[in-house]
């Protein structure tokens, strides 16, 4: 069976969240105590459900325990999230997500058994920064603590008229490795030392953040 999801609170980044799980085909239980958000969702969701998620009692009548994995998006109100992460994590949910306002908070939901934090605004932050660095910086992810995948569109100066990948050289020259090449619709996911990348073409690479910045640089 497919995953089921529920995603508490709605605000922009919960209601992006639910609202694309949804339209991919999944199970989407949506809560949040305001009822205006909860009428706004009623047709983006499976079931949108007014409720307070630090209320232990409601969670649970909501079967909460059931769904694969559960989306904490309360951000403004620090000490709600680390209630209902709490009481997620009392009735066993197994997969728990929690957005954080800042570090202190992302620590203390770590140590009450978060099992994945995320820092939407940070995270933006540092994409839009390295698509500042250079126009070609399409992409930034960070994988790690100090290792990143950039999608790198392909300049003129970077490939001339066309480049195999061999003679580029990207792995010698940066010790980064291309572990994709877009190029129009087409997906090439395992690369071939042969294959040659024209103007325009974007590669997916693979790097520490201090390789990357050089080779972004040449892009
Ligand atoms: P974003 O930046 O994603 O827009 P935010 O960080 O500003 O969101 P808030 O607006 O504080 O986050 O909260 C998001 C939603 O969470 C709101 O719709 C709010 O009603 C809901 N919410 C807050 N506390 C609770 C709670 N205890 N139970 C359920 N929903 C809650």
């Amino acid at each position: 069976m497919a995953k089921q999801y529920a995603v508490i609170g709605l605000g922009r980044f919960g209601s992006s969240v639910a609202k694309t799980l949804y339209e991919m085909d999944y199970d989407v239980m949506a809560i949040d105590t305001d009822e205006e958000r909860i009428q706004e969702h009623i047709n983006h969701v499976t079931h949108a459900v007014r409720a307070d998620s630090t209320d232990e009692q409601a969670l649970k009548s909501l079967g909460i325990r059931n769904f694969d994995v559960v989306v904490v998006a309360i951000g403004q109100d620090i000490q709600a999230s680390i209630l209902t992460t709490l009481v997620l994590k009392e009735l066993g949910v197994k997969y728990i997500v929690v957005k954080a306002q800042n570090e202190r908070h992302g620590q203390v939901l770590y140590k009450i058994g978060a099992d994945r934090v995320v820092f939407p605004e940070r995270d933006m932050g540092v994409r839009v920064a390295h698509n500042l660095i250079s126009p070609n910086i399409l992409d930034f992810i960070e994988l790690a603590d100090n290792y990143s995948i950039a999608e790198v569109s392909m300049s003129n100066k970077m490939v001339g008229t066309g480049k195999t990948l061999r003679e580029m050289d990207i792995r010698a020259k940066y010790g980064c490795n291309v572990i994709a090449i877009r190029s129009g619709s087409k997906m090439n996911v395992a690369p071939n030392p042969d294959d040659i990348i024209i103007e325009g073409d974007v590669l997916v690479v693979l790097g520490s953040n201090d390789d990357l910045k050089e080779f972004e640089e040449r892009a």
